[in-house]
């Protein structure tokens, strides 16, 4: 049964494919599925909008389809940049001008102070009766400045321990702690219980 992965990353797809296919399920890309569908998402949290995008794709589509959606979300910024992740300095600056911002709104605030979390919300829509939204988290700090050759985004400024940042880690690892691995673990359950 194909499940449809909307998000245009195939790396994405490439996890869902290794965690899903042992339920029966061959995730494919929108790519895959000739789908470019500019979808406005303007929910207020990254449940929302993973629930937009998933309903859209599923509406074209008519395929059991998982949308995502992330971000970083900083104590002290109150949440920010959070769902603005992406568009944190303006649309199209680099990841480094992202990190630049952040590591500027944070200047001259103490380690105890500089606890985030990355999020990521999947909703799962498999046919107009089953419906499922989950949420994974990663917690950790901003650091003081980038560190790492990894990853991408806000990795090099998100510490996962004192010496730490989570750009400094290797994919194979990143993927079994981060968020998207804690939310994608969470939909697995359900998707087993639903079986
Ligand atoms: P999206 O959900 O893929 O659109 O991600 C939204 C934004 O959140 C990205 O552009 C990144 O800035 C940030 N983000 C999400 N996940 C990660 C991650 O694993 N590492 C670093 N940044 C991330």
């Amino acid at each position: 049964m194909k499940i449809v992965i909307a998000t245009k990353n195939e790396g994405k797809v490439r996890e869902f494919r290794k965690l899903l296919q042992p339920l029966g399920y061959e995730p494919v890309s929108l790519r895959d599925e000739n789908i470019d569908a500019e979808i406005n998402e303007d929910g207020d949290t990254f449940e929302e909008n993973a629930h937009i995008k998933a309903r859209e794709i599923y509406k074209l589509t008519g395929l059991p389809v998982i949308a995502d959606d992330s971000g970083l979300e900083v104590e002290f910024l109150g949440g920010a940049p959070g769902i603005y992740s992406a568009r944190y300095a303006g649309e199209g600056a680099t990841d480094e001008e992202k990190n630049q911002k952040l590591l500027d709104e944070m200047q001259g605030v103490d380690t105890p102070l500089r606890n985030a979390k990355f999020v990521c919300a999947l909703y799962c829509i498999l046919d107009d009766k089953r419906e499922y939204c989950v949420t994974g988290t990663l917690e950790g700090f901003i650091g003081e400045e980038p560190k790492g050759e990894h990853g991408f985004g806000y990795d090099p400024i998100f510490m996962i321990d004192e010496d730490t940042s989570l750009a400094e880690v290797g994919e194979e690892e990143k993927n079994k702690i981060s968020h998207r691995a804690n939310a994608m673990r969470k939909l697995l359950e359900e998707l087993e219980k639903d079986q």
